[in-house]
């Protein structure tokens, strides 16, 4: 096939510059270009380059010139279909012909004037079409920052004052916090008149200490005593049979037209949200959003240019800003560090989220991964919340809706830290910190200071996780479990709920190869080190926004990595028995799953991809020989069956140090199991992988399936129709598979390497660019339906 000129060639396969989109091998390239997306911009590239052949571009008439005099003068060149003006209407103008031909005759006359003035007429510039990313206006801002502080930075003497420099030109300002408590303020007012008793707080980053330059304004509207102010105006018009006096509840009160004990949140908010729009001066845009987590009314101040929120049962929220009020005046180094690492979160397109929920970590997320490093340093730097909570004294006890949010009221309760640290290598301790952590293998709890093995989540009801949220919530009758997802951040007090659930998986582990990026660069002199010849140095090159090559990353081993697919532990999305099974395994769990994922891909390649094992005599090693374990065994008759070829490293959340299982029962898997690789070989003498999607089209047409429903089954008819129709290849390819389980010291995560052993037509680079979507996308579905 003939190359599209849109279609250039890569090691890894092949790219089509016009939709910027990858793909692996030639018949998924067919199918690409065939596709709606290409075809679509294709056609919109058509009539865009007609437009250009056909139009004109002039300037030099006057200011005042408008388009139907621009027109009528061009019209004795030909019909003119459109005038297109510049914004300001006085620059520029593109005029556009029905036909090409007037364009070049228009472009053939030598002087063009109009009402006195000539107009400088030039053939339209012919721009390279191109798909604009969406994200292009937050590239510029993210630029557009660094840019401006990076003189200031660079001037700097040290890390420490360069840390320093981002919290003085990014916090909120005097005169900007002073505006915000008028419009709060004056927010009270309003809203007294129409909730009695009612009251108004900040809470968020406005008032947290790390707020910055135009952050939205969060606002918690606490009718508690304005329920209690109509219970008791209710009852006492039973009594009377009156209507009560202009101070209580009159008749035309707003409080008579809703019942506040027993309005939904949305209908409150539809009321707040319809006095914001009548009553506040300076108040747009206003919006109920009762699908959020919790249902807010969103505004914009036009004056303050400022975005606010109102929420009407957020009491927690202002009792977390409360606490990292607290935990910033216990330790002066955490704004700081919180303010660059938030900067660098948004750079390398962590954090933001600017539609507030969304697949990243937003800045309260953020913050609470820095407050637990914190905990966690060689001295701590910050207490655990439990020996907060310890350090309070009677009055400052607090239980909000069931959840224990005691702390001092004070800094000044919380002893000074013994970790003296400066903020330079904090900085660089935070990347390492999390550039080595198991996100999918454990849940991170700053009450406790330390991380929960992520078993005790899988049956909460009988299990120290459940406990711990028993006991800190006596008054719920059903134990609430936070939904585990790739990052498990439980809310320092709300301790049901996982403030990092929303995080994709390419989040984790984009954060995750960020922070090992950022770790390697923090040990280089560049980062330490003012540089004497003026370059970026320090926090400068940390903060270039992601994909722009700030480090040097040629000796990282890119040519292994490449060949190697990651399946990640994701415990959520298996069914409940293998769940059960691994919270019984204990510390043992990983190896515990990491049999069922071997016996999964043992299963894609040779039951759904139909590879051939290679004999172990011919492969020459005993441990190359495929097991043959099911899914559904149990750890026993897979201890029996597994290869076993050596353990390298402590698997367990402490590092090797196993615990016993919360029953007692020590599952056998521990004295037998050592194994944390597993080998295989294979052949293939077909080419399984090539035009997959094509067969699959027609298979379910034949038999008018869903795919869904078919999955695994589907994928084998597939694999029989390609080896059944197609030849087999000149020679087999042959490749053997490492499977490997990592974590403790990295997210958990089963390692597959795969490798060519005998690949004489060179077909392995395509088989693998295959299995790295196709083989973690089975054993998926495997473990989730076949247990
Ligand atoms: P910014 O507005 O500058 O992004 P912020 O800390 O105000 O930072 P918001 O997303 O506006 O962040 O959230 C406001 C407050 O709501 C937070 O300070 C926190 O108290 C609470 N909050 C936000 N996200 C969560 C969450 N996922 N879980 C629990 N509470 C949250
Ligand atoms: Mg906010």
């Amino acid at each position: 096939m003939e190359l599209d000129k849109d279609v250039v060639e890569t090691p890894r396969g092949f790219r089509c510059s016009l939709c910027n989109v990858h793909v692996a091998n030639k018949p998924s390239l067919e199918d690409h270009m065939k596709g709606r997306k290409h075809q679509k911009l294709c056609s919109m590239r058509a009539v865009r380059r007609c437009q250009e052949e056909h139009s004109v571009y002039v300037s030099g008439f006057k200011k005042n010139t408008c388009q139907t005099e621009l027109a009528q003068y061009f019209q004795q060149f030909g019909p003119v279909s459109e005038v297109i003006m510049d914004k300001d209407k006085g620059h520029y103008a593109i005029v556009q012909f029905d036909q090409k031909g007037s364009t070049e005759a228009t472009l053939l006359q030598a002087e063009h004037q109009l009402n006195g003035t000539t107009l400088r007429v030039k053939p339209r510039e012919r721009k390279e079409f191109k798909m604009i990313p969406k994200k292009r206006q937050d590239f510029q801002n993210l630029h557009q920052v660094l840019d401006w502080l990076k003189p200031e930075l660079c001037q700097t003497a040290s890390v420490n004052e360069q840390m320093q420099c981002v919290v003085d030109r990014f916090q909120l300002g005097e005169t900007e916090k002073k505006a915000r408590g008028l419009l709060v303020q004056l927010l009270q007012e309003i809203f007294t008149e129409f909730f009695p008793d009612s009251q108004i707080l900040q809470f968020g980053s406005s008032v947290n200490t790390f707020g910055i330059q135009s952050c939205d304004l969060d606002l918690f509207l606490d009718l508690e005593n304005t329920k209690v102010f109509q219970a008791r105006a209710k009852s006492s018009t039973e009594q009377t049979g009156e209507a009560m006096s202009d101070d209580d509840l009159s008749e035309d009160s707003i409080l008579s037209d809703i019942d506040l004990s027993t309005a939904s949140p949305t209908e409150v908010l539809d009321l707040v949200a319809a006095i914001l729009r009548r009553c506040v001066p300076g108040v747009h845009k206003v919006h109920v959003v009762s699908s959020a987590r919790l249902p807010v009314v969103k505004f914009h101040h036009r004056e303050l240019n400022l975005q606010g929120d109102i929420t009407i049962n957020n009491r927690l929220a202002v009792r977390n800003t409360v606490f990292l009020q607290l935990c910033s005046g216990a330790d002066v180094r955490l704004r700081p560090l919180v303010y660059c690492i938030r900067w660098w979160a948004k750079q390398k397109q962590l954090a933001g989220n600017p539609g507030g929920s969304g697949p990243l970590l937003n800045n309260y997320a953020v913050t609470l991964l820095v407050i637990y490093f914190l905990q966690n340093c060689e001295p701590p730097v910050l207490p655990t919340v439990d020996q907060l909570k310890d350090m309070a004294c009677e009055e400052e006890e607090c239980v909000i809706e069931g959840w224990n949010c005691t702390f001092p009221s004070q800094p000044i309760s919380v002893p000074p830290s013994k970790n003296t640290q400066d903020l330079c290598s904090l900085l660089a301790a935070f990347f390492s910190f999390y550039a080595q952590f198991d996100f999918a293998g454990s849940v991170i709890s700053l009450r406790e200071g330390h991380s929960l093995p992520i078993t005790s989540f899988l049956c909460p009801a009988q299990e120290e996780g459940g406990k711990a949220l028993r006991e800190e919530k006596p008054t719920k009758a059903q134990v609430l479990t936070p939904k585990l997802g790739s990052v498990n951040l439980l809310d320092p007090f709300e301790l049901s709920h996982n403030v990092t659930a929303n995080l994709t998986e390419r989040t984790q582990r984009n954060f995750q190869r960020e922070c090992q990026e950022a770790e390697k660069y923090c040990r280089s002199l560049q980062y330490q080190r003012k540089s004497t010849k003026g370059k970026s140095w320090g926090l400068v090159r940390l903060f270039i926004p992601h994909g722009e090559g700030m480090y040097d990353n040629s000796q990282d081993g890119s040519a292994e990595k490449e060949l190697t697919i990651s399946i990640p532990f994701r415990p959520e999305l298996l069914p409940e028995l293998l769940q059960s099974q691994l919270h019984q395994a204990g510390d043992l769990f990983r190896l515990l799953w990491f049999q069922k994922v071997c016996s999964a891909v043992e299963k894609v390649f040779q039951k759904i991809l139909m590879c051939r094992s290679v004999s172990s005599a011919a492969a020459g090693t005993e441990e190359m020989e495929p097991s043959t374990y099911d899914v559904g065994d149990d750890v026993e008759s897979w201890t029996k069956g597994a290869a076993t070829v050596g353990s390298k490293r402590p698997l367990s959340p402490n590092g090797g140090n196993t615990s016993v299982s919360p029953q007692g029962k020590k599952p056998r898997l521990e004295k037998e199991v050592k194994s944390d690789l597993h080998l295989w070989s294979w052949t293939q003498s077909h080419m399984v992988w090539a035009g997959r999607r094509k067969v699959k089209r027609e298979l379910v047409r034949d038999i008018n399936g869903r795919p869904e429903a078919a999955n695994v089954e589907l994928e084998v008819q597939v694999t029989e129709n390609i080896v059944n129709k197609e030849p087999e290849v000149r020679n087999p390819l042959e490749f053997k598979v490492q499977a490997q389980i990592v974590g403790g010291t990295q997210s958990t995560q089963t390692k597959l390497k795969v490798q060519p052993t005998s690949d004489d037509t060179g077909l392995f680079q395509d088989f693998f660019h295959f299995l790295e979507v196709f083989l973690p996308k089975m054993v998926a579905i495997l473990l989730e339906k076949e247990v």
